[in-house]
């Protein structure tokens, strides 16, 4: 009995279920660098290489540690072509590997291993505290499929900031109305810097290598410093709870122009690949919390980040798929415009969301939900080019946390099975969560006409078009009250305008 052992880009850790019975002179462990893998979207460069970067330090690992290992490096072949090839040299009766994130893989597999007759050990995910059984047993019987229940449940099931009653720590869930400022109005101030990592050789080697192979793809690799081993992940971590937890939530969603990362951790890379395991995120948070005597409700705001929000679109994705990948709630059917590669448009908001995230690969929540999301949206662009753009141009992007983020969350797709409202906002709320208005040629408080802001019209706009949707929601009802106060001739110039704008969105 020989077993090999697929181990991919995002399963790299040592502890991993697939290794727990390896036998290192026996078994095989086979690793593929798939151009296809960067290709099938347009895939931002640091993106490209912090998954090469990461699976070659991985490989050395393994190497170390006298694994018998197959590396394929830049294989024109996807994944699984390069796994049929290598169970067909008949050396193997058993497939061994971690339930892939990606729902399409995870069923390639499996009728991969049926096809050639394999004996297919597909073993359970042990980064996350929910298994999808658990997932499926809250769903059962729930009218509303809400973040909030999902999240109180799993704090109670694991114990996390709640007493010996199961109550919650502080007396609440919840933290929101603590959390969430704008930063000053005279700016964030100084703010101790992320944890940067300067290339070694293997990263020097993977960015010269994906500047060569992948030079028309979007992004720079100017800045690239993320943590590509579990060590580095470790000190970033190490380095957040200690200089920047402490003001995580207060402005987790503040924005301000030439501040890319925040207060916020960048931490989602390294949980992404495995290099982390959010276990020992929420235990190092913990821990600093009674140590620095830090606020509970930047402590519960960060939590409620991974054990809430990253569990809980987890569990959707493999609930609903391959229909989330699909929905299109509002039938939206426009084209991307050209300047989401670019970053070259005239509104201040999308112009540092974007030209940030082709410079680092990164920007933070608000921003993909509020700014480029929220734009998406009152655009009416066809959701598959807008989560083809999620996942090309972010290192954190993997499909399990993408697509019901953008699809789901962002764009309203998914009609509501998971979120409560479409999470739409004019330029009002923009200028109260950022600076980027004062230096932007519209303005936000203009609906229509010379110098309106795009967005604060199309918000208007969008409201008045599915103003009966709206009206039937306790949750929106208030947003169309505002609506009956514009007049219905200025609701008339707000739809001519609009019609304008979502003709020629290219020229914005
Ligand atoms: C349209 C859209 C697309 C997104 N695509 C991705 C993606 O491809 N990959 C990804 O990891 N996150 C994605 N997110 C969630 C979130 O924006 C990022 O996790 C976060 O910005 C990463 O930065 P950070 O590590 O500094 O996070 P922090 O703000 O410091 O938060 C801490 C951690 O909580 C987790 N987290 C926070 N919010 C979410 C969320 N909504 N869903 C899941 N986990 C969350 C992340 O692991 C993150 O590292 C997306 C959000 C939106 C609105
Ligand atoms: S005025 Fe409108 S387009 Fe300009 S930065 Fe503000 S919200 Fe964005």
């Amino acid at each position: 009995m020989k077993k090999l052992l697929l181990i991919l880009g995002d399963q790299l850790d040592l502890d991993s279920a697939a290794l727990k019975d390896i036998r290192p002179k026996v078994d095989e462990v086979l690793m593929v660098e798939s151009a296809h893998e960067a290709q099938h979207v347009w895939s931002h460069k640091a993106r490209i290489t912090l998954f090469l970067s990461a699976m070659r330090h991985f490989a050395g690992h393994l190497k170390d540690l006298g694994f018998t290992l197959t590396y394929i490096q830049h294989s024109p072949k996807t994944i699984v072509e390069e796994l049929s090839n290598h169970i067909s040299s008949g050396k193997f009766t058993h497939l061994v590997c971690v339930e892939p994130g990606e729902w399409r893989l995870k069923q390639s597999i499996e009728a991969l291993a049926s096809e050639l007759n394999i004996v297919l050990e597909m073993r359970q995910d042990n980064h996350f505290y929910c298994t999808h059984q658990e997932f499926k047993g809250w769903v059962a019987n729930k009218k509303e499929l809400r973040l909030e229940y999902f999240y109180r449940l799993m704090r109670k099931t694991h114990g996390i900031l709640v007493d010996s009653d199961g109550n919650p720590e502080g007396g609440q869930w919840n933290f929101d109305r603590d959390n969430r400022k704008p930063f000053p109005k005279k700016g964030p101030g100084l703010i101790p810097s992320p944890e940067l990592f300067e290339p070694d050789d293997i990263t020097k080697t993977v960015l010269a290598e994906v500047e060569e192979r992948y030079a028309d793809h979007p992004g720079s690799l100017a800045h690239f410093q993320w943590p590509v081993t579990r060590a580095q992940a470790l000190q970033a971590l190490q380095g957040f709870v200690e200089h920047r937890l402490s003001t995580f939530g207060i402005y987790e969603d503040a924005m301000w122009t030439d501040t890319p990362f925040g207060w916020h951790s960048l931490l989602s890379s390294s949980l992404n690949l495995k290099l982390l395991n959010p276990r020992e995120v929420i235990d190092a948070v913990l821990l600093a919390w009674k140590k620095q005597d830090l606020e509970l409700a930047t402590v519960e705001g960060f939590i409620r980040q991974i054990l809430g929000w990253r569990e809980f679109v987890r569990g959707m994705y493999y609930l609903d798929m391959p229909q989330m990948a699909l929905d299109n709630f509002y039938g939206h059917q426009n084209p991307l415009p050209d300047w989401y590669w670019t970053g070259k448009t005239n509104m201040k908001c999308m112009q540092q969301a974007i030209g940030q995230t082709l410079e680092y690969g990164y920007a933070h929540h608000i921003q993909r939900l509020m700014v480029t999301g929220n734009f998406a949206l009152l655009a009416e662009i066809l959701p598959k080019d807008v989560c083809d753009w999620y996942l090309a141009v972010y290192v954190d992007a993997i499909e399990w946390v993408e697509l019901p983020n953008t699809a789901g969350m962002a764009l309203f797709a998914s009609g509501g099975r998971f979120t409560s409202k479409p999470y739409i906002a004019s330029g009002a709320y923009i200028k109260r969560m950022s600076n980027y208005c004062g230096s932007c040629q519209y303005k936000p408080d203009i609906r229509f006409g010379e110098n309106a802001c795009p967005i604060t019209n199309l918000y208007w706009n969008f409201l008045i078009q599915h103003r009966t949707q709206f009206e039937a929601s306790p949750r929106t009802r208030l947003m169309t009250a505002n609506l009956s106060r514009i007049s219905d001739t200025d609701q008339q110039a707000i739809q001519v305008h609009a019609k304008g704008l979502l003709g020629n969105l290219n020229a914005l």
